[in-house]
């Protein structure tokens, strides 16, 4: 049977549209772009070409706003480092408890390092941010307040074109991790004031290993790698040129298919979430589900743990994940979870779903058909639930 994969916010596979692109860049068009002859020039209008793809999706204004860099997690450190390096005078960041490790630990090193002070701003139980501890924690000494626009772990979104006005209220910069936004919901640049946007291929059906910075015109940037004068003096070292065609590439088809994809693939999840609900009892949806990306569904099932779960789904040929992938293999929820205050009998049996246009009607009939026995099977195992279990099988109104 063909295996069912519901993990693509921990990666996607490459489109093959994607690899067809990027091959000829390993053989015939190898060239340096920084080379001054035709070998190198042609892989430079390549390279802009890519620059433009990926300039159409985020609605940018110019190409020259976007950096390549390594990946999200590059993209994350450089916007930080630069915010703190060219905002003379202000040495405190905000942010959200939700963020990915990318932020968290470097604001956490920062904070030990340098002695910057770190806001991190508390969620609701829907994973929604405190507005008002944001808004106290704003002030004259912010030098960059970074937050992401949609969790991968729930999908909630934030709204970022707001708290970024917010931001500028007070001079400090405002910059998203977008990497779970940018391919499934539309963005547009040009009608906002987000100063800096990170991205990541891989999560939208290109290579691993790449991913942009996009940092708005007029905002002052100090590069995180230094060297030779590649991308505009702001990241050096020989572009990594076939990975980049691929991102342009995913980018371009990310933005085609977008309209339609939105719909299908929230109808798909919907009817996951809704069966399992439906056909499990004390579970619940965890997250904002009306303020939502349309492919993510994380479900906590009471009194089990999500580790036990996935093994018994991955026999069944079922790939999913429990919290992120960086936290698996530790013992404690997820920091999402524990931001969210999701009550710890639960926290530990949450599984996210995550859908990409790789999937079908057929993946969801599987799960459907697959997963209601292997919680009961669980359960009847665990001793927490043999103790409870009798009590009426109603999920957690509070959350939902
Ligand atoms: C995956 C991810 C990252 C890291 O991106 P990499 O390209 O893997 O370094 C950062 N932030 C979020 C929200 C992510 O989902």
């Amino acid at each position: 049977m063909r295996p069912v994969y519901l993990d693509n916010n921990a990666t996607t596979r490459v489109d093959p549209r994607v690899v067809e692109a990027m091959l000829p860049f390993f053989t015939e068009q190898f060239g340096n772009a920084s080379s001054m002859h035709s070998f190198g020039s042609e892989v430079g209008t390549s390279l802009k070409a890519a620059r433009q793809q990926i300039q159409a999706l985020l609605g940018a204004a110019h190409d020259h706003e976007l950096i390549f860099t390594s990946g999200g997690t590059e993209s994350d450190n450089a916007a930080i480092l630069s915010a703190l390096d060219t905002q003379t005078g202000r040495d405190e960041i905000i942010t959200s408890a939700v963020e990915h490790p990318a932020i968290l630990s470097l604001c956490e090193y920062l904070e030990k390092s340098r002695g910057v002070t770190v806001h991190v701003i508390p969620v609701d139980a829907r994973g929604l941010l405190d507005i008002e501890a944001y808004r106290k924690a704003l002030g004259p000494k912010t030098a960059v307040v970074s937050m992401m626009w949609a969790n991968n772990e729930t999908g909630t979104l934030f709204p970022v074109e707001q708290l970024a006005e917010l931001a500028h209220e007070v001079g400090a910069l405002f910059h998203t991790d977008a990497v779970q936004a940018v391919g499934k919901i539309p963005i547009d640049l040009k009608s906002n004031t987000i100063d800096m946007l990170s991205l990541s291929g891989h999560k939208l059906h290109g290579p691993k290993g790449i991913g942009a910075l996009y940092v708005r015109k007029g905002v002052r940037f100090r590069p995180l790698v230094r060297g030779g004068h590649q991308e505009r003096g702001r990241r050096a070292g020989t572009e990594n040129t076939p990975s980049i065609i691929g991102l342009g590439k995913a980018a371009e088809l990310a933005l085609a298919h977008m309209e339609e994809e939105q719909t299908r693939i929230r109808a798909l999840r919907d009817r996951l979430e809704s069966g399992l609900v439906q056909q499990i009892g004390r579970c619940f949806v965890t997250g904002d589900t009306r303020n939502r990306l349309p492919n993510t569904c994380n479900i906590a099932f009471e009194y089990i743990e999500g580790e036990a779960i996935l093994l018994l789904m991955n026999k069944a040929g079922i790939a999913a994940s429990s919290g992120s992938a960086c936290t698996s293999g530790s013992l404690e929820p997820s920091h999402v979870m524990r931001a969210m205050k999701v009550p710890y009998t639960a926290a530990h049996g949450s599984i996210r779903f995550s859908f990409s246009r790789e999937n079908d009607g057929e993946d969801v009939d599987r799960v459907l058909d697959v997963v209601p026995g292997i919680i009961e099977k669980l359960r009847t195992l665990s001793p927490f639930w043999r103790k409870d279990g009798e009590k009426p099988a109603e999920f957690n109104p509070t959350y939902n």
